[in-house]
C-alpha cells in the first residue's frame, strides 16, 4: 500500500503572509491536490515574543483569499480541526516535552548550562578566528558531578541535540538532489529553550512525524536546518519525510525580494486589485515551469501539471510587469457581472458605487480591455459619474487651442436635437461638422474628448458619447466653453 501524500504549510505567525510564504502554501496545496492527498496548516507559534493572534488572522485570511483550502488545521485564531491536532504548537508542548525527555534519557540530548555571556564570547572568538560561529560542545561532556552541581546551584539550562561528530548527513532533496552536510560542521542545536519551551527545529520534527507529513516543501532558508532535523528523526527512530527546498525569490534588481521592491504581503496584492486566480497562476510559475513553458493555467491544469521535478534550483525573479499582464488577461476573461462584483469594493471606496449616471455594466464594457488591476477601474471610469476634473496639460494644450471654444459651442448646437444619439450616427454627424467647417478631425475630436472627460485618453469617442447621453455631453461641452471665458 502506498502512503497517502500529506503536505503542510507551517507558518510562524510573526507577521503577514508574504509572497514567499504564499508560494510555499500554493506548492504544498497543489502537490497534495494532485496526489489526492491532504494539505495541513500548522501554526508554529513557539516564539512567544513575536507570535501574535493578529498575524494568525492575517495569514489565514491571506490563504483563504488565495482560494487555497486546508484539510486540517486552524479554524480561527484559537480553534482547529483534524485528527492530528492541536495544530497550534503552543498547545502541543506536553507532547514535545515527552519526546525531549526520551532523547535526554537515551543520551541523545543534554542540558546546556552556558550563559548568554559565555555563548556571546564563543561567537566572538569564532568570528575573530574566522570560524563558523558554533557551540563548542562544552556541556556535552559534563561529568555527572558537574551536572549535579549545576542543578544544585539552580542554574538555568537549555537542551541541545547531540549531532554526530563525524560523517555526513545527506539531504536527498526533491528539487536540489543530494546535498551533503559534514556533521562536524553542524552544531548541537538548542531544541529546548531556557524559557522552557521547544525551539522551531525540534517542534517541527515532532509534528511533521506525528502528523504523518510525507513531503516537506519549504523555502530554501531551511535547507541548512535539514541535516539537524534529519538526525533528530533518526535519533527518535523515525523515517524522515521527503524534503524539497524552493529557490529564493529575487526582486528585479537581483536582490532578495523585499519591501523596497514593492508590496510583499499577499493582502496588499488583494488591495491593489489582483485576482486570486492571477496570484495562483503567477506564484505557481515563480520557480516552477512545464517543459513547454505554458503561462496561463486553469486551476485544474495547475493541479494536474504541478510537479516538484519541474521546480528550479536557481532563484526566481518576481516580475510585477508580468503579474500585471497576467491579471489583465484574467480580467478580460471575466464576465461583466462578475467583474462588477469584483470591482465593487474598489468602486465603493472611490464613492462610485450606485451614483446616478450611465449604466455601470455598459461603462465597464467600454474599458474592459484596458483594466490591468481592479484598482484601475475607478480612475478609468470616474468621469462618467463625477464632475469633470481637467488635466491641466490637456486643458491648456487642447481646449485653449485657437478655435476650440467655437468648436465646443458649435457642437453643442449641432447635437442639441440630434437623433439618434448613438455611436455611428454621432460619428457621421460629427465628421460632417468637421467637413462643413473645413477643419481637421483632431481639431474637433480632441476638444470634445477633453471637454467631456477632462483627459486626452479614454474610451472610444463616439460610443462614449452615446453612453454618456445627450444631457451630460451638452452640459459638459458648454461648461468647458464657459471655462474658456
Ligand atoms: N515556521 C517555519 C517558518 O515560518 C516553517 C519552516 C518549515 O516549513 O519547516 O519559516
Amino acid at each position: 500500500m502506498t502512503t497517502k501524500v500529506r503536505t503542510r504549510f507551517a507558518p510562524s505567525p510573526t507577521g503577514y503572509l508574504h509572497i514567499g510564504g504564499a508560494r510555499t502554501t500554493l506548492y504544498n496545496w497543489l502537490f497534495a491536490r494532485r496526489h489526492q492527498g491532504e494539505f495541513v496548516l500548522r501554526i508554529e507559534d513557539t516564539d512567544e515574543v513575536r507570535s501574535t493572534p493578529e498575524s494568525v488572522t492575517a495569514i489565514l485570511d491571506s490563504i483563504k483569499w488565495l482560494g487555497l483550502d486546508w484539510d486540517e488545521g486552524p479554524v480561527d485564531e484559537n480553534s482547529d480541526k483534524g485528527p492530528f491536532g492541536p495544530y497550534y504548537q503552543m498547545k502541543r508542548v506536553a507532547t514535545y516535552r515527552a519526546h525531549l525527555d526520551r532523547l535526554i534519557a537515551e543520551g541523545k540530548a543534554y542540558r546546556c548550562y552556558c550563559t548568554k555571556e559565555q555563548l556571546d564570547e564563543m561567537r566572538r572568538l569564532a568570528q575573530l578566528e574566522k570560524r563558523p560561529p558554533r557551540y563548542d560542545g562544552r556541556c556535552r561532556a559534563l561529568t555527572g558531578a558537574q551536572r549535579a552541581a549545576n542543578e544544585a546551584a539552580g542554574m538555568k539550562f537549555s537542551v541541545r541535540f547531540k549531532m554526530p561528530t563525524d560523517g555526513a548527513t545527506i539531504v536527498d532533496d526533491a528539487i536540489r538532489g543530494k546535498v551533503s552536510f559534514e556533521n562536524k560542521l553542524q552544531q548541537d542545536l538548542v531544541i529546548w529553550k531556557t524559557t522552557d519551551g521547544p525551539t522551531y527545529n525540534f517542534a517541527c520534527v515532532i509534528d511533521d512525524h506525528l502528523m504523518g507529513i510525507t513531503h516537506v516543501t519549504r523555502g530554501d532558508e531551511h535547507l541548512s536546518n535539514t541535516p539537524s532535523q534529519i538526525q533528530m528523526y533518526l535519533a527518535l527512530g523515525w523515517q524522515p519525510p521527503v524534503f524539497a527546498h524552493l529557490s529564493m525569490i529575487m526582486g528585479p534588481d537581483g536582490g532578495k525580494l523585499s519591501k523596497r521592491h514593492g508590496a510583499t504581503s499577499v493582502l496588499e496584492y488583494r488591495d491593489q486589485g489582483y485576482l486570486p486566480h492571477t496570484m495562483r497562476n503567477y506564484l505557481a510559475l515563480l520557480g516552477w515551469a512545464t517543459p513547454d513553458s505554458q503561462q496561463l493555467f486553469t486551476d485544474a491544469e495547475l493541479i494536474t501539471k504541478f510537479d516538484l521535478a519541474g521546480c528550479q534550483k536557481s532563484p526566481a525573479t518576481f516580475d510585477t510587469v508580468k503579474l500585471q499582464w497576467m491579471n489583465g488577461e484574467y480580467l478580460r476573461q471575466t464576465g461583466i457581472e462578475e467583474l462588477i462584483a469584483l470591482a465593487k469594493p474598489f468602486l465603493e471606496k472611490a464613492g462610485l458605487w450606485g451614483p446616478p449616471g450611465p449604466d455601470l455594466k455598459t461603462v465597464l464594457s467600454l474599458e474592459h480591455e484596458k483594466f490591468k488591476l481592479l484598482s484601475d477601474i475607478p480612475r478609468l471610469i470616474e468621469f462618467f459619474y463625477k464632475p469633470v476634473e481637467f488635466d491641466p496639460k490637456a486643458f491648456d494644450k487642447v481646449l485653449k487651442a485657437p478655435g476650440a471654444k467655437e468648436v465646443l459651442l458649435g457642437l453643442a448646437d449641432a447635437l442639441k436635437d440630434f437623433a439618434p444619439f448613438e455611436d455611428k450616427a454621432l460619428e457621421e454627424r460629427i465628421r460632417r461638422f468637421v467637413a462643413d467647417r473645413g477643419l481637421k478631425n483632431g481639431q474637433v475630436f480632441h476638444p470634445i474628448r477633453v471637454a467631456v472627460t477632462g483627459r486626452t485618453e479614454g474610451p472610444t469617442l463616439f460610443l462614449m458619447l452615446e453612453v454618456m447621453g445627450r444631457d451630460m455631453v451638452l452640459a459638459r461641452l458648454k461648461d468647458a466653453a464657459a471655462r474658456l471665458g
